[in-house]
């Protein structure tokens, strides 16, 4: 519920259709944590202040930008951060920056695809602020803040502003970040397998045509390796997972012929976090690229002789992103 005052004061725009009394309430609901400074930080604290949303700045504006407090009913729950390229928000909020000289404005929801995110944000340098272009900036980064907090924005949405001052909307590109859908059953296989190499790392393949996607157990050559020549392969197959390379090229070879892509590359840690190690970065990535483009990483963690967490390791413009992935119940 708005109080008085609230009402009083944000009259007009809880008139508008898409604000209305829980539009407002929404509204009050963000506090921004503005990092740019200047004019545009000044411009744009004003506009969401006097839109009842509360702004905390690197520095008090002063002149024609100093502040009217928003009215609020309650301390607001959610954050959105500003940052300037190539700094991105955690979790959401907005990136200004530039490219070629337009000011470009990328807004992002905390479920926005951080791959996403990476590839249209990669070219951007810091936002270049003339006096002149600082005051429409500022309007705008306020827009699409407002829109965020009414729910009304895509999971990334982007505007560019042209060295003259035209504004356009930006494209987003179509994800390509997103793990593979692996059926239940095939998860559930995946951890007999892996559970029945403890306790040692296991491994698995996962090939797949369109949506089917299947289970090829492998066996951890680290083992092998390790005994055979510690110097070279210092850890145990306790710690670390290699794949046989003549098996390796047998597979390739099955899946070749039967139509069939390597969907993902599954491993287990024994007894430790499913992150995905420093080593297994430099496996999957050793000069800095990956070594299976398109190939996604899956690691399954064990506890106690149970897999409790599992996740996900795509590659992204230059890392490896991680997401969580559901287990089925055993
Ligand atoms: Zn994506
Ligand atoms: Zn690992």
């Amino acid at each position: 519920m708005l109080t008085e005052p609230q009402i009083q004061r944000y009259a007009r725009q809880v008139l508008l259709r898409d604000v209305g009394e829980k539009g407002q309430e929404a509204l009050g609901a963000v506090r921004v944590e503005l990092t740019l400074g200047g004019t545009v930080a000044g411009a744009a604290a004003a506009y969401l202040r006097s839109g009842g949303t509360e702004v905390h700045l690197p520095a008090t504006p002063a002149g024609p930008w100093a502040l009217t407090p928003a009215i609020l009913e309650s301390a607001p729950s959610a954050v959105l951060q500003v940052v300037a390229a190539p700094r991105a928000p955690e979790p959401a909020g907005v990136v200004v920056g530039s490219d070629a000289g337009a000011r470009v404005l990328w807004s992002v929801a905390g479920d926005a695809c951080r791959g996403c995110l990476r590839e249209v944000t990669k070219g951007l340098g810091p936002p270049e602020l003339p006096e002149a272009a600082s005051v429409q900036l500022g309007s705008l980064l306020a827009f699409l803040v407002q829109r965020r907090a009414l729910g009304l924005a895509a999971a990334l949405e982007g505007l560019a502003i042209s060295p003259i001052g035209e504004l356009s909307t930006l494209a987003t590109p179509a994800c390509a970040h997103r793990p593979p859908s692996v059926p239940e059953s095939v998860l559930a296989e995946l951890l007999r397998h892996l559970s029945a190499a403890l306790p040692e790392e296991g491994c698995a393949v996962l090939l797949g045509r369109e949506d089917q996607v299947r289970l090829v157990p492998m066996e951890n050559a680290q083992a092998r390796h390790h005994a055979r020549d510690p110097d070279v392969f210092p850890r145990s197959a306790r710690t670390a997972f290699t794949l046989d390379p003549r098996a390796w090229l047998e597979l390739l070879r099955e899946a070749d012929r039967a139509g069939e892509r390597v969907v993902a590359i599954a491993h287990s840690h024994p007894d430790g976090g499913a992150g995905f190690s420093a080593e297994d970065r430099r496996w999957a990535a050793p000069d800095g690229q990956p070594l299976l483009p398109g190939v996604a990483h899956l690691v399954i963690a064990f506890r106690a002789g149970r897999p409790w967490s599992a996740r996900w390791a795509l590659w992204a413009e230059g890392d490896f992103l991680e997401t969580v992935c559901p287990l089925p119940a055993t």
